[in-house]
């Protein structure tokens, strides 16, 4: 048995859990972060598309989403290390929407960014032309699977038109990035240790008192924060917590297609990103002048929700699917035989919203439920959930009094309350990745 002691122990070395861990050693916090891979972002963050955007159905989440932004802008200051293995950084690429029912043709979202003064245009279908390369601007919604008939017919006319916000991108390799702030965390004195399986959550006198390993050995901390991405829910139930929460977490399995660009175009230097609730795909430019597309979670589409150790690797039809639906919308898109891309996990909560927040199990935290969206967030999850340990360890009740967050980079102050493990199901939410 180890005799380590530490004040906080973080499972899981994502971008979330090393932010956290690098803003509790900033505030004094001996740490050690615990993971089961080989190193830091090597779960479902080394997966992650990373794009950085501001369109959520909340204005808590355009206000979380543009905060977040700074924080990349900023990274090296903001980490104050120079890693060798090279530092991530932030690609603009700017972001188009297209204006939809589904997403009630941004009107709330438009809100949001005038309230924070985010500067976007609003694009006629015309206007949309400047932004893809030979667009067909007809409609597709509903959406539709591969095997009907209706698959890829249009159903009117024309989309109404797209907002259009420049200062979107994307980071240039996410599994880097989170190598960035391990190595930012380690300068202030936190530990890590990888190829380390957390198998069980130990209390004392009514409150976490550590975790006990896979190999027997036992580590000591009077606060424990579950970071554990798709895992989340496993880790939950060692800390018998979960009856006590009313969202829950899941492994949602999902794919990321890869497919050239259209011949001719520069879309790895040239493109920006795109989200189309009428054919029901985002994309990004990806390296090797690739388009990359992922899924919005149409209705007709079931959501495989997996054992998170113990799922399907290898690509269905559905990301092919997403490059057909693509392909409605930019008809000289080349659809290769062969797939490439991403296999991966979401952690996805009842409302596709996340949990940030304390439990029912005193000295035991949750940063859990990120549903394909809170990569861009994890800096600004860092400094408050470092926060609401501080502030719940010095006796604040965070469930009858939640902790206002006051942000650093822009004139908001964010009710961490918004993130509870009790709240009620978030109807305004899309219910998929966009959150
Ligand atoms: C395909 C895909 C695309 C995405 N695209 C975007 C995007 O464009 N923009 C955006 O903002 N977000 C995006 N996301 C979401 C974002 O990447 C995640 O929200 C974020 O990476 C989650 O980070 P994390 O640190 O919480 O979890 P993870 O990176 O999953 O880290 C959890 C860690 O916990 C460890 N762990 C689990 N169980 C145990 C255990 N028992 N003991 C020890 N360690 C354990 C795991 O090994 C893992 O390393 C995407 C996600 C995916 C999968």
């Amino acid at each position: 048995m180890t005799t380590a002691k530490y004040d906080a122990i973080i499972i899981g070395a994502g971008i979330i859990g090393n932010c956290i861990t690098y803003e509790l050693a900033r505030k004094g916090y001996r740490t050690l972060s615990v993971d089961k891979l080989g190193g830091s972002g090597f779960g479902s963050t080394s997966g992650s598309c990373a794009i950085i955007r501001f369109y959520y159905s909340s204005p808590e989440g355009v206000a979380l989403a543009r905060e977040g932004y700074y924080y990349w802008l900023n990274w090296p200051r903001y980490l104050k290390v120079a890693d060798p293995h090279g530092m991530a950084y932030y690609k603009n690429t700017g972001a188009m929407v297209f204006k939809t029912e589904v997403n009630h043709h941004l009107e709330k979202v438009m809100t949001s960014l005038d309230a924070l003064g985010v500067g976007y245009i609003e694009l006629s279908p015309e206007e949309v032309k400047d932004y893809i390369p030979n667009p067909d601007l007809r409609t597709y919604y509903p959406q539709k699977r591969m095997d009907d008939p209706a698959f890829g017919q249009s159903t009117g006319a024309q989309v109404t038109g797209a907002v259009f916000a420049p200062e979107s991108g994307y980071i240039s390799d996410p599994k880097l990035s989170t190598h960035n702030v391990e190595i930012a965390a380690r300068n202030l004195g936190a530990d890590f240790m990888f190829n380390t399986e957390v198998v069980d959550i130990l209390r004392s006198a009514g409150r976490v008192s550590g975790v006990a390993l896979s190999d027997g050995q036992t580590l000591q901390a009077p606060v424990v924060i579950n970071v554990a991405g798709p895992h989340s829910s496993r880790i939950n139930a060692m800390a018998g917590i979960i009856d006590q929460m009313n969202i829950k977490t899941r492994a949602l399995r999902v794919e990321v297609a890869h497919v050239p660009s259209p011949e001719g175009v520069d879309w790895e230097h040239g493109g920006v990103i795109t989200s189309d609730s009428d054919t029901g795909v985002y994309t990004r430019p990806e390296t090797g002048n690739h388009v990359l597309i992922g899924s919005e979670e149409p209705a007709c589409d079931p959501l495989e929700y997996v054992d998170p150790d113990d799922y399907n690797l290898e690509f269905t039809d559905q990301a092919r699917t997403q490059a057909m639906r693509e392909a409605m919308r930019i008809p000289d898109l080349p659809i290769p035989n062969r797939m490439q891309g991403v296999v991966d996990l979401y952690d996805v909560s009842d409302d596709w919203y996340p949990v940030y927040d304390k439990s029912s199990l005193p000295g035991y935290y949750l940063a859990i439920g990120t549903s394909g969206n809170q990569y861009k967030n994890a800096p600004v999850v860092g400094a408050f959930m470092s926060d609401l340990v501080q502030y719940c360890e010095s006796g604040h009740d965070h469930d009858t009094e939640p902790l206002q967050y006051r942000m650093k980079y822009i004139d908001y102050t964010l009710n961490i309350g918004f993130f509870s493990r009790n709240r009620e199901i978030n109807a305004e939410s899309s219910f998929s990745v966009i959150g």
